[in-house]
């Protein structure tokens, strides 16, 4: 028989993230650009008093434990007591992400079963629009004052401020198994319907832990973090919980993320830390640029949900003397699965060859395992080119989706539908989704290759790659591309200069010129819509 450690058997709960927060760095401050009005400011001790007067009153609506109780809102105070109130009492915080199609909303609200849903005023219309389908919704409260919430045409609507006021900021939380649902979230659903991924106390516990390392994000009490990524994708890379855990302060934008209103909050908070995808960094830099800004105290970015490009990684470091740390994840991941970093044997690497090492995805945080696989199943080498797709396991990656009866496991990994190269050293690389690569003459090319490899053009702004289907070769590719402003391109211009970066036969057989590409809700180009509207211009 094992001998067994004697040691006390105490469960990671998300409950005790706060009333540590509240102990240990009572006075930190969250700072919250709110909806309505100036940017509020609010302790953690003070958070932890709210969550229980909000505890407090979903109690009293009788919901049972792993009842589910959503919202859709942006990155606010508010939010961050959903996040701790509804877990830490023993209920499941459904996050739904506001851009989905509202059809798709309400088929995750039916889907998830939310009995409550908190909602920011932004969200009013969507609300309209769905109330009437959502018939396991008993309550629909907006994030708000009484003076700040709308009026809904047909539905009931209560106000935050009212709900938790009448209510005690004493609450015993619940010694829940660590083991139980804390937080839901549903993946994006480009095909098909959006499927569930049910986290626990412990997962959420131990993937903040881990965001706060050094090699993740170096999360600490002197931090002052931003977190861009948002709360309704992700559980926000696990930002809420990390600075907590850290005693960071915490700076949440609420619904302005374009570039002058971050520069703005990051140089007024003094930020140090931010959080985001590509597209926001691009917009971020793009103002800077404009108006020849540089950044007085941020020096370190975490991006991921796409490719950051290269390019983009010298300019952040060169120029703005911010690092990046570039990693990956995904919805059934909890939070961050790898981080890029340059190690000691690595520092004095020419500075080009520093960016290459960044603009890959990274090592795996402890506690994630990866693996490459050819369509067998075989294990592939770890030999940095040799591609194949990436499987993943861990404490915090998903097992079954909500209500779904089949695993989501093939022999124990997670199949991440990410074609990937691994270093002998383990560094990973992401060459694209096997839904994106484009198959020419049985070859396949990277659309991330060439899309980074475009956007080191200083004429170009954003640029997007996809396969379409092609009478000779299956697919080639086409590239789309948002010029930057007042500078013009031309076709064989663009052409020319991929020739020179990449292998001649991946060279876009078109090019055209847009004004902007449709970016979805988690800042990613929709890439579906792009093969609707132009997959057919080499059969035509
Ligand atoms: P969806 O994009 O379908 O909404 P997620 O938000 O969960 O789903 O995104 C996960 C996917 O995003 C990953 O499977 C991967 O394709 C992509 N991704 C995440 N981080 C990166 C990165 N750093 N580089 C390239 N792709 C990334």
């Amino acid at each position: 028989m094992a001998l067994y450690g004697k040691m006390m058997d105490r469960p990671l709960l998300v409950s005790a993230i706060l009333e540590h927060g509240a102990d240990q760095f009572g006075q930190q401050e969250i700072v919250s650009r709110e909806t309505h009005g100036p940017l509020h400011r609010i302790t953690f001790a003070e958070v932890a008093q709210r969550s229980k007067k909000l505890a407090n009153a979903l109690a009293k609506l009788g919901l049972k434990p792993g009842s589910v109780v959503g919202s859709i809102a942006w990155n606010n105070a508010r939010h961050v007591e959903l996040y701790y109130g509804v877990s830490g009492s023993g209920l499941v915080m459904h996050t739904c992400n506001p851009r989905l199609h509202p059809e798709q909303l309400a088929y995750i609200i039916n889907h998830a079963e939310d009995e409550v849903v908190f909602f920011d005023s932004t969200f009013a219309p969507l609300i309209k629009a769905i109330a009437s389908h959502c018939s396991k919704v008993k309550h629909w409260i907006c994030l708000s004052d009484q003076a700040n919430t709308p009026q809904v045409d047909g539905v009931v609507i209560q106000n935050y401020e009212d709900f938790i006021a009448p209510h005690s900021a004493v609450f015993a939380w619940p010694e829940l198994d660590e083991k139980s649902g804390a937080a839901l979230c549903y993946t994006s659903g480009t095909t098909g319907n959006p499927k569930g991924v049910l986290y626990s106390h412990r997962a959420i516990t131990l993937s903040a832990l881990s965001a706060c390392l050094p090699n993740v994000l170096t999360i600490s009490s002197q931090e002052t973090v931003l977190p861009v990524v948002p709360m309704f994708h992700i559980n926000a890379w696990c930002l809420p919980y990390a600075c907590v855990i850290a005693g960071a302060k915490l700076v949440l934008p609420g619904p302005k993320l374009d570039g002058a209103s971050l520069y703005e909050l990051m140089e007024a908070e003094k930020v140090t830390i931010s959080a985001g995808v590509p597209t926001i960094w691009m917009g971020l830099i793009a103002h800077c640029e404009q108006h020849n800004l540089r950044f007085s105290t941020m020096r370190r970015t975490g991006v991921g949900g796409s490719a950051m490009p290269k390019a983009l990684i010298a300019k952040f470091n060169d120029v703005y003397k911010v690092d990046v740390h570039h990693g990956w994840g995904m919805t059934e991941t909890t939070a961050i699965a790898t981080m890029s970093n340059i190690s000691n044997h690595e520092m004095d690497w020419p500075v080009e060859e520093q960016h290459n090492l960044v603009a890959k995805q990274g090592k795996s945080v402890f506690g994630v395992e990866l693996k490459i696989v050819d369509e067998e199943g075989n294990t592939l080498p770890r030999d940095g080119s040799t591609q194949g797709e990436l499987m993943v396991r861990g404490q915090w990656i998903v097992e079954h989706y909500h209500k779904a009866e089949k695993t989501a496991l093939v022999n124990g990994w997670f199949p991440t539908g990410d074609i990937a190269t691994i270093s002998p050293d383990g560094v990973m690389q992401i060459r694209d989704r096997t839904k994106d690569v484009i198959k020419s003459g049985g070859e396949w090319i990277s659309s991330i290759d060439l899309e980074n490899a475009t956007i080191a053009h200083p004429h170009v702004a954003m640029a997007a790659v996809i396969g379409v289907k092609h009478p000779k070769w299956d697919e080639r590719p086409l590239l789309l591309i948002v010029p930057k402003p007042e500078k013009s391109l031309e076709k064989q211009e663009v052409m020319d200069f991929l020739a020179e970066r990449v292998a001649k036969w991946w060279v876009p057989d078109e090019v055209i010129f847009v004004e902007s590409l449709p970016v979805g809700g988690t800042g990613k180009v929709q890439k579906n819509d792009l093969r609707v509207k132009y997959g057919s211009i080499f059969t035509e």
